[in-house]
């Protein structure tokens, strides 16, 4: 994208034209698909040239590939940072950054509302190699200081966080650890730079599923983090030896999904506003856990730094129990049952039975899974016709 004006640009724009700095070859205006496992050198001065770093090249498919290149451009440009790296999947970014930053000794302090995979990587598999999670009460920045000692390398939280949608004010955040001079991490996945930009505060490392709004179409998976060059160059490096790169297909379709990004948002926004409203009023509705609706714990944090609140929201039925709870599962129509969230298909599911049903009850309480607990991704369906059918449901 030629401009003198690189901040002006809007997401829209961004999201459509990223940072192309690659000209395609026959002027395709989507970028081939590069399948290419390894690419060739025209001589060996041409390969010493890419070794001693003077040529701006890809080498092996491990290491990274031109649809690669576009993508990361394209997310780095969204999330303001000066860089993007990609990985095969949420998860593998997760993994890839903590391995690649922590090493046998060391701490991470983790807000204790998570995805329940990263909590369980830390907690079971970081300990195998000497690294202690400790675990405080989400949003509460004071615990989270007072729980800083000469070990702490990294403090890590989601914003908003899944289930409970709670919103961590990230410039807080950002300050314990710019004043212990410990580097922060944030998921923001649920987010999206759309709704918030976490680097703006301060945040060194911002996280994504790619998988999630940024695919938008539930047809591939793949993984983010933003921050500065110089934090990315070690987990790039360290990438190389996990070999968790995108595969070339659903790089491509990253970024087509990207394409469509801003204006998927715009209506993932208003969806998630509307049918979170309608829940909040239905009197077979217990709690709604939405920070867009004002009775949310923190819904004043998210007006103040988030632009809207997205498509997932959390609700209990009221007094009842988990096979009630799944009944009104069963009965709506619209919304598929499947895990994720983000996707243009509304997805819905029970916590308790699709990611917690092997915990004891003692095990869910203490990660504030109730029974009677639904999770709905809002899609970018009708959201009347949404309502109508989540209505129905409920009515029965
Ligand atoms: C889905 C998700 C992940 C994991 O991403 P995958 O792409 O499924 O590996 C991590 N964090 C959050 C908040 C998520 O929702």
């Amino acid at each position: 994208m030629k401009t003198n004006s690189e901040q002006s640009i809007g997401i829209s724009t961004r999201s459509v034209h990223g940072d192309e700095r690659h000209q395609n070859s026959e002027g395709a205006l989507a970028s081939p698909i590069y399948g290419a496992s390894t690419f060739a050198f025209d001589c060996t001065d041409d390969l010493i040239e890419f070794v001693e770093g003077r040529s701006d090249r890809v080498e092996y498919a491990r290491y990274g590939n031109p649809n690669e290149r576009v993508v990361e451009a394209k997310l780095a440009a969204l999330d303001g940072a000066e860089d993007a790296i990609l990985y095969s999947s949420g998860m593998a970014a997760v993994v890839g950054v903590l391995l690649s930053q922590l090493s046998s000794g060391d701490e991470v302090i983790f807000f204790d509302e998570c995805y329940h995979r990263s909590r369980e990587f830390c907690i079971d598999h970081l300990s195998r190699y000497g690294i202690v999670t400790r675990e405080v009460r989400t949003g509460d920045i004071a615990a989270m200081e007072a729980a800083i000692n000469p070990k702490t390398k990294m403090l890590v939280s989601e914003s908003p966080t899944n289930p409970h949608l709670t919103c961590v004010d990230l410039e807080k955040f950002a300050a314990v650890g710019k004043a212990h001079g410990i580097e922060t991490l944030i998921d923001a996945t649920l987010a999206t730079p759309y709704n918030v930009k976490p680097i703006e505060y301060g945040v060194d490392y911002v996280l994504h599923s790619a998988t999630k709004y940024f695919g938008g179409h539930n047809d591939l998976l793949a993984g983010a983090i933003c921050g500065s060059g110089e934090r990315l160059k070690p987990l790039r490096e360290f990438r190389g030896y996990l070999g968790s790169v995108c595969s070339p297909h659903s790089l491509y379709l990253l970024e087509r999904g990207l394409k469509t990004f801003a204006l998927r948002m715009a209506r993932h926004n208003e969806n998630g506003m509307a049918v979170a409203a309608f829940l909040d009023n239905h009197p077979r509705v217990g709690r709604v856990y939405y920070p867009g609706i004002p009775s949310h714990p923190t819904h004043a944090v998210a007006s103040d730094q988030m632009n809207g609140f997205g498509g997932l929201m959390t609700f209990t039925i009221k007094d009842a129990s988990g096979k009630e709870t799944s009944q009104v599962v069963d009965a709506v129509k619209i919304p598929r049952i499947a895990a994720s969230l983000g996707g243009v298909e509304s997805l819905i599911e029970q916590p308790l039975v699709m990611s917690y049903l092997h915990y004891t009850p003692e095990q869910r309480q203490a990660v504030g899974i109730d029974d009677n607990m639904i999770r709905l991704s809002c899609g970018i369906e009708d959201s009347a016709d949404l309502i109508a059918d989540l209505d129905q449901a409920l009515n029965r």
